[in-house]
């Protein structure tokens, strides 16, 4: 096992990395900028080493500044946590010069997923099912006419290198089609550093249904059921549950089959996601893979008994995945809510600030992560995610019932938060009956009619 690890992160993923490396006997080394030094992170971690200033370029992206962190305290291992480094190969390929085992997949996995041009390709070739669309990126307007020609309208325009729901633009017609392309472009080159975009046929009312998949550096693939994550608000996920509603136990199997497929043609290692969307006749498509722990990854951690981070960290370490698909049992149902630091009712501004009180739920089947406590500050350069409440039940019900319980206990005041629009959401009768899919939250959720925040 390792002895000493560097966790590249902050917030709620590098306090729950923190608390894996514990269970495992592992001493933690955590690193934060200027902004974060009164972060839970730090109080948690056995060491803790300022590596910048707040902007993230200059401290969680900084990778002279975490690597010489890591070298001049001994780490054996970098955990990337989510976001930030967790899908820069180059990084990963740093880690690997220099002896340092990075736990996530080898550089090369990373690379194929991080151009989603041409992981489609790829995915195509190993005969994962993928939406209709280009072959891989367009060069010009002609080139994207005659796809689009091809699988007609509605497309998506969709930028290779992207991620976070940005630089996509759904196209209805022809004539809109090059003011989209130069939009999706500009956009892609200014978020990315790379303009280049491919095309794909825009589902209707699909639901996003990803697999979470396990790999060892023995060969051996599993997967862990599916999450849907159709509760959306602008391609960002706000609420997720496993198993997803409504879905046969059939369908599941054949998802990650097809997930497991995916892993093996990139000789994956670690945990991943494999996404995928699904049409309202029950065809899924790949989508993308995301080759690193995932925010949403408690729901099924809660149905499947396991811990995600502490099979990642073993795998990283080479040791077997000691787990068969067939060992693998679904067991009720968790939903999760993230709770962030905006207010739902001004189109869902991110709102940092002081957070006063702070009083978390507890009780049966109910799982806080976080990295906030009462007197916190949250500060205004990073993500707002201020905690995910996710809680279990023998059935979806008893999960939605304890849900509303634990979201109507938590306590926030100082900032808002988007529990009142999670509230409406549990209350929906559509969501309850498990219709959903990626634009409900345009659909059915009337966002004016939001109860003024109690607590603000
Ligand atoms: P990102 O990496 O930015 O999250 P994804 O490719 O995962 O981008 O897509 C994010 C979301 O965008 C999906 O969950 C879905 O809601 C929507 N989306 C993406 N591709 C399509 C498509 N072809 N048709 C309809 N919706 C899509």
């Amino acid at each position: 096992m390792f002895r000493k690890l560097l966790i590249a992160n902050r917030g709620e993923i590098a306090v729950r990395v923190i608390r894996a490396c514990r269970e495992l006997g592992i001493r933690t080394v955590a690193v934060y900028s200027d902004a974060d030094r009164h972060a839970l992170h730090v109080r948690m971690a056995d060491e803790a080493f300022c590596i910048g200033p707040p902007a993230a370029a200059e401290s969680y992206l900084n990778i002279p500044n975490i690597m010489s962190t890591a070298e001049l305290l001994g780490v054996d291992a970098i955990h990337p946590g989510y976001g930030f480094l967790a899908e820069n190969p180059h990084f990963s390929e740093i880690c690997q010069d220099v002896n340092i085992t990075f736990v996530g997949p080898p550089p090369e996995a990373i690379a194929i997923m991080g151009n989603k041009a041409a992981a489609r390709q790829r995915m195509k070739a190993a005969g994962v099912p993928v939406v209709p669309g280009s072959e891989g990126p367009v060069r010009n307007e002609s080139e994207a006419t005659d796809v689009a020609r091809s699988v007609g309208f509605p497309i998506i325009v969709k930028a290779s290198a992207g991620g976070g729901g940005r630089g996509m633009r759904v196209v209805h017609t022809r004539e809109d089609l090059r003011r989209a392309l130069q939009t999706a472009q500009a956009e892609a080159e200014a978020a990315f550093g790379s303009g280049e975009l491919y095309l794909e046929k825009y589902v209707e009312e699909p639901r996003h249904i990803e697999v979470q998949i396990l790999a060892d550096k023995h060969n051996d693939v599993i997967h862990l059921g599916a999450r849907d994550c159709s509760i959306q608000r602008r391609h960002q996920k706000l609420l997720e549950e496993s198993p997803p509603p409504g879905v046969r136990d059939r369908f599941i199997r054949a998802l990650g089959k097809a997930a497991v497929r995916a892993a093996h043609a990139i000789n994956y290692t670690s945990a991943g996601t494999v996404e995928f969307l699904v049409d309202r006749d029950g065809h899924f498509y790949f989508m993308e893979m995301n080759t690193r722990i995932q925010v949403e990854h408690p729901v099924t951690e809660m149905v499947t008994g396991t811990d995600i981070v502490k099979l990642q960290i073993k795998v990283a370490v080479g040791e077997k995945l000691g787990i068969n698909q067939g060992d693998v049992e679904i067991r009720g149902h968790a939903i999760e809510c993230r709770v962030n630091a905006e207010d739902p009712r001004h189109d869902f501004r991110p709102s940092p600030g002081t957070v006063a009180m702070f009083v978390p739920p507890g009780g049966p089947g109910v799982r806080v992560d976080t990295h906030v406590y009462a007197g916190y500050t949250i500060p205004p350069y990073y993500d707002s995610l201020l905690a995910k409440v996710i809680t279990w039940g023998a059935d979806r019900a008893e999960a939605i019932t304890r849900m509303r319980r634990a979201l109507a206990e938590f306590e926030i005041a100082g900032v808002p938060t988007t529990i009142p629009f999670h509230l409406v959401v549990l209350d929906n009768a559509f969501f309850r009956r498990g219709e959903v899919y990626t634009n409900f939250v345009q659909r059915r959720i009337d966002l004016s009619a939001l109860a003024p925040h109690l607590s603000t």
